[in-house]
C-alpha cells in the first residue's frame, strides 16, 4: 500500500467522466483545479465529477483549488507573438502599448522603481532573459541576453521586486469564493512571500462551517527568507519548483526542496513536491531515468505528496503517469531512511505539547506491538495528521462522519480516510473504530489496533488518549 499521496491537475486530458475515473482508479488522491486556467463553472463541474466518481469507487478524493496569485506578466504583443533576439534593446514600457520587438508593456507600471541597472528580468516564464541597462523615467531599458519567442501576456519574473506587488488580486478573490462555494478541501496560494500573505487569505475564509486548508506555495525568492513563519501560518506547503527555479538559480532548487521538506517534517506540516516530476510523460508513455529518480528522491526527502501538472492536465498518458508515479513512490517507501520526527512539541502551546507527545507515544507503542493499524477518530483531522507526522510503519486510518474532514486527510502521508461513526463515549468509540478497521480490511478480528483520539468534550485536535485494543 502506497503511503505517499498523489495530487493530479485536472485539464482537458482528464475532465471527461471516463478519463477522470481512470485518473482516480490509477491512484490520484487529490485533484487540483488551476484557477489560472479554465472558467469557474468548469472547475465547479470538475470538482463535482471527481467527488461523484470517488464515491462510486468507495473512497474519498481531495479537491485543491489553486489561486493564481500576483503573477507579473508582460502585456499584449502584435500578432500575439514576437521574436526577441539576443543583443537587441528592449524597453519595458510603463504605459500600455501593443508590444513589438522594441517596446513591451507589463502589468507593473512602477517597475522602474524596483530595478537597477545590471538586474536580470525573465520573460516567458524564464525562457527569455533581459538585463537592465538604464532607467528612462518610468521606462526600463534592457538588453536581450537570451532571446526567444514572446507571446501575449506571459509570466514575467523580476526577482526581489515581487515584494511590491499586490498579493491578493480580484481574480484570486473570485477563485477563493468559488473554492468556498464548492467546499474545496485545499486552497493553493501562489507566490506567497510572507506569513501575512497566508493570514490575509485566512481572514477571508468563512468564520463557521467548512474551511479549506491553506497551502502556501514556496516559489518566490523572498519566501525563502520567511520560511518558518510561512510554514507556521499555512496548513500545508508546496515546493513549487516551476516558478521557484526562475526566481532562484535552478541549481539551488534541489537543495531548497530538501530544506523545505525537512522543515515541514519537523513542523509536522504536510508538504507537496511539485512540477515537472514526470514531464516527459506529457508526450511519451515512458518516463526518463532522471524523472524516476526525481520522484523516488522526493519520497526519500520525506515529502507527503507528489504533484502532476501538465502530465495529467494536457498530457497524452495521464493514467500511465499516475500509475508510474504510484509505483515509483511505493518502491522508494520500502527503502530504510532516517525519519525526521516533528519538533512541534517543543515550540507549541501547552495543549499542543500534550497532543504531540501522545501521538508520538501512540506511534511508539503501535510499532513496538506491531499493531495492524492506528485508527484515529478525528473531529478536525489534526489527530491523524499528528500521528502521520511520525511516519509509522503501520497503516493509519482517519475516521470521521464528516466528508469535509475526510477530504482534508487525502493529502496527508499514509492516512486512509474512512467514513465511520466516531461516537460519544470511549467504549462506543472503541467499538466503532475497531469495526471500521475490520470492515476496510486494515485489521482482522482479534488483531491489535491502536486508537488515538481526543477524549470526548475536548476541543478538536486536543489529542490526549491512546488505547491498544483487539479489533
Ligand atoms: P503553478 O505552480 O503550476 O501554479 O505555476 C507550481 C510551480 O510553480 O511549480
Ligand atoms: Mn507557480
Amino acid at each position: 500500500m502506497r503511503r505517499t499521496k498523489i495530487v493530479a491537475t485536472v485539464g482537458p486530458a482528464t475532465s471527461r467522466p471516463e478519463s477522470m475515473r481512470a485518473l482516480l482508479a490509477a491512484g490520484a488522491d487529490v485533484v487540483r483545479l488551476n484557477a489560472a486556467h479554465a472558467s469557474a463553472d468548469l472547475h465547479v463541474e470538475h470538482a463535482a465529477l471527481a467527488r461523484k466518481i470517488a464515491a462510486e469507487l468507495g473512497r474519498f478524493v481531495g479537491v485543491l483549488v489553486d489561486l493564481p496569485g500576483p503573477k507579473m506578466r508582460t502585456g499584449p504583443v502584435v500578432d500575439d507573438e514576437i521574436q526577441l533576439d539576443a543583443g537587441a534593446e528592449l524597453v519595458l514600457a510603463s504605459t500600455p502599448v501593443v508590444g513589438d520587438e522594441h517596446r513591451v508593456s507589463t502589468t507593473l507600471p512602477e517597475l522602474a522603481r524596483w530595478v537597477s541597472p545590471g538586474d536580470e528580468i525573465y520573460l516567458a516564464d524564464g525562457a527569455i532573459v533581459l538585463r537592465v541597462c538604464r532607467l528612462d523615467d518610468a521606462d526600463v531599458v534592457c538588453e536581450v541576453v537570451r532571446g526567444g519567442v514572446l507571446r501575449s501576456r506571459k509570466g514575467m519574473h523580476v526577482p526581489r521586486a515581487e515584494g511590491h506587488v499586490e498579493p491578493f488580486t480580484a481574480t484570486d478573490a473570485a477563485a477563493l469564493r468559488m473554492a468556498i462555494a464548492i467546499k474545496a478541501d485545499f486552497v493553493g496560494l501562489s507566490f506567497v512571500r510572507r506569513p501575512e500573505d497566508v493570514e490575509d487569505v485566512r481572514a477571508r475564509l468563512p468564520k463557521r462551517g467548512s474551511r479549506p486548508m491553506l497551502i502556501a506555495k514556496i516559489e518566490t525568492a523572498v519566501a525563502l527568507d520567511h520560511l518558518p513563519g510561512i510554514v507556521g501560518a499555512a496548513d500545508a506547503v508546496m515546493v513549487a519548483r516551476g516558478d521557484l527555479g526562475i526566481q532562484v538559480p535552478a541549481r539551488r532548487v534541489p537543495l531548497i526542496q530538501k530544506e523545505v521538506i525537512r522543515f515541514c517534517n519537523m513542523a509536522g506540516k504536510p508538504v507537496i513536491t511539485a512540477t515537472q516530476m514526470l514531464e516527459s510523460m506529457t508526450r511519451s508513455p515512458m518516463p526518463t531515468r532522471a524523472e524516476v529518480n526525481d520522484v523516488a528522491n522526493a519520497v526519500l526527502d520525506g515529502t507527503d505528496a507528489l504533484m502532476l501538472s501538465e502530465e495529467t492536465a494536457i498530457g497524452l498518458y495521464p493514467t500511465d503517469t499516475v500509475r508510474t508515479m504510484s509505483e515509483v513512490a511505493e518502491a522508494a517507501e520500502d527503502w530504510p531512511r532516517v525519519r525526521i520526527a516533528p519538533q512541534g512539541a517543543t515550540a507549541a502551546v501547552d495543549d499542543d505539547r500534550v497532543a504531540w507527545a501522545v501521538a508520538h507515544a501512540a506511534v511508539q507503542a503501535a510499532e513496538d506491538l506491531g499493531v495492524a493499524a492506528i485508527v484515529c477518530p478525528t473531529q478536525s483531522g489534526t489527530t491523524a495528521r499528528r500521528v502521520a507526522a511520525f511516519r509509522p510503519a503501520v497503516p493509519i486510518a482517519g475516521i470521521s462522519e464528516q466528508p469535509e474532514i475526510l477530504g482534508r486527510l487525502t493529502l496527508v502521508w499514509g492516512v486512509r480516510p474512512l467514513a465511520a461513526t466516531t461516537a460519544a463515549g470511549p467504549d462506543d468509540q472503541t467499538r466503532h473504530a475497531a469495526k471500521a478497521a475490520r470492515e476496510c480490511g486494515l485489521a482482522h478480528k482479534g488483531d491489535l489496533i491502536a486508537i488515538v483520539s481526543a477524549s470526548t468534550g475536548k476541543r478538536a485536535g486536543a489529542t490526549d488518549t491512546v488505547r491498544i485494543v483487539r479489533a
